[in-house]
């Protein structure tokens, strides 16, 4: 795969609007750790991209968490005595506590209040509030919905389920040439909100599409799976994969006017942070490196010690950072065409490095070749780049003794990552470099067992 495929601009130009399109048909989808919404919402997904349902009964043990009950709703309400529906599931699904159990009761506002959360501060958002681990109930409102409900005896409804069933996750599995795996993941487990869950959902998607119609070094394991749980669930149930997977990253929060934001890995400097931080420094992008810490998305899980993967995390605004996180106010609105299509085209450039991060060796080692007899010096005579290009020529026939790969060339030289590609394309046609093909030794088994004692 090389640049230009990979950062097609026509790519870019269509692809924040489908994006959005994408979005806009899953957004009235009521999701959940489990149940309909959430194989609804992978089913959509599979119908752009060849993705596996998985489903894992209810009470499997993975770690030290337990496959919860599956959760389904079909309507919710809180009606007064005159008959209307003061709070209806029908008009947001954020109105219910998600995973609340079924209830069918009257009782008095007072009694009611103990089950509302609003936000006082904004009056016209309904928040996002769960309970998958403690059975409870409860509805969310708006402030100013809240203020209009008078003493009264009110029916409430919550017509859902919680039984023995499944937790289902989806999985498109891309193979490339090497069995070395490029894990991207990302959560889908929230109902009616765009940054967080959607935006990720539609930018995994579309960079699966676009992957699976060009060629691949690596193989690519895209994982749509609910947020912690599943990405605990995956990881127990799939601990011989783990020693495949070279990189990864967690895709959330990614349509908003917010800059760039990377996460490191909790190695810190694995490839996959070196090639994100290179990319957005080199980019137009408004961007921010973070550091790893262990709260998040589910970074958390593929970084968790026993595990150690080198797996980021890209976003915009961070959660929990902007007003809108976690309310009503993630909507359609609030995720715009054009951030998705940065943020995609940020991804794909990522990805792209890696996959032609490759380690070279210098077939004339001793001494420097002679670049002028091959057209190699000067070939680009009276441009202004020219003394960039043979720079970068010196540099990857300096370093590439086959235990240097481009990146870390670049990082020595201070150039950019296109600039050093460029020359050992250029060096690799005259035949002074070969690439070095071998996939990176199968041995994370045993870096597990290290980093279990
Ligand atoms: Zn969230």
């Amino acid at each position: 795969m090389n640049s230009s495929a990979i950062q097609s601009a026509a790519v870019r130009a269509g692809i924040g609007p489908e994006m959005h399109r994408l979005i806009t048909d899953l957004y009235p989808i009521c999701r959940s750790i489990t149940g309909e919404g959430l194989r609804k919402t992978l089913r959509a997904v599979g119908k752009l991209v060849p993705l596996t349902l998985r489903e894992v009964p209810t009470g499997t043990q993975v770690f030290d968490w337990t496959v919860p009950k599956e959760w389904n709703i079909r309507d919710a309400y809180v009606m007064n005595s005159r008959g209307e529906r003061v709070i209806d599931f029908q008009s947001s699904n954020l109105h219910v506590v998600n995973y609340s159990v079924p209830v069918r009761q009257k009782m008095q506002l007072a009694e009611l209040k103990a089950h509302l959360f609003s936000v006082p501060d904004r009056p016209d958002w309904i928040p996002y509030r769960t309970s998958y681990y403690k059975e409870s109930w409860g509805f969310c409102v708006s402030q100013r919905q809240l203020e209009l409900m008078s003493d009264d005896e009110y029916e409430v409804v919550i017509d859902s389920t919680l039984q023995p069933g499944h937790l289902t996750y989806g999985e498109c599995f891309l193979p490339g040439d090497l069995p070395d795996e490029i894990i991207v993941s990302t959560h889908c487990c929230h109902p009616s909100m765009c940054n967080d869950n959607l935006s990720g959902i539609a930018i995994s998607t579309f960079l699966a599409k676009h992957l699976s119609a060009r060629p691949r070094r690596y193989s690519y394991r895209f994982l749509f799976i609910p947020g912690t749980i599943g990405a605990i669930t995956w990881l127990a149930l799939n601990e011989e994969k783990i020693s495949r997977i070279r990189h990864g990253l967690v895709l959330t929060g990614l349509g908003d006017g917010g800059k760039l934001h990377y996460k490191r890995s909790r190695q810190g400097h694995a490839e996959i942070d070196r090639a994100a931080s290179h990319v957005l420094q080199h980019s137009s992008y408004e961007h921010q490196l973070l550091d790893f810490s262990p709260y998040g998305y589910d970074e958390r899980q593929f970084c968790s010690p026993g595990i150690n993967l080198p797996v980021g995390r890209l976003s915009r605004s961070p959660h929990g950072t902007f007003p809108e996180y976690h309310t009503s106010a993630d909507n359609l609105g609030f995720v715009g065409p054009e951030k998705l299509a940065e943020s995609f085209d940020a991804c794909l450039q990522i990805l792209a490095l890696l996959e032609r991060n490759g380690t070279f060796l210098n077939l004339n080692p001793k001494c420097e070749p002679q670049l002028g007899k091959r057209g190699l010096y000067g070939m680009v005579g009276g441009s202004s780049d020219a003394g960039v290009k043979e720079l970068a020529m010196l540099w990857v026939l300096n370093l590439s003794d086959g235990n240097h790969p481009l990146l870390d060339i670049v990082e020595r030289s201070n150039l950019s990552f296109d600039s050093i590609r460029a020359a050992a394309e250029a060096l690799q046609q005259k035949g002074l470099l070969r690439e070095c093909l071998e996939s990176a030794p199968p041995e994370p088994a045993e870096s597990l067992e290290r980093t279990k004692s």
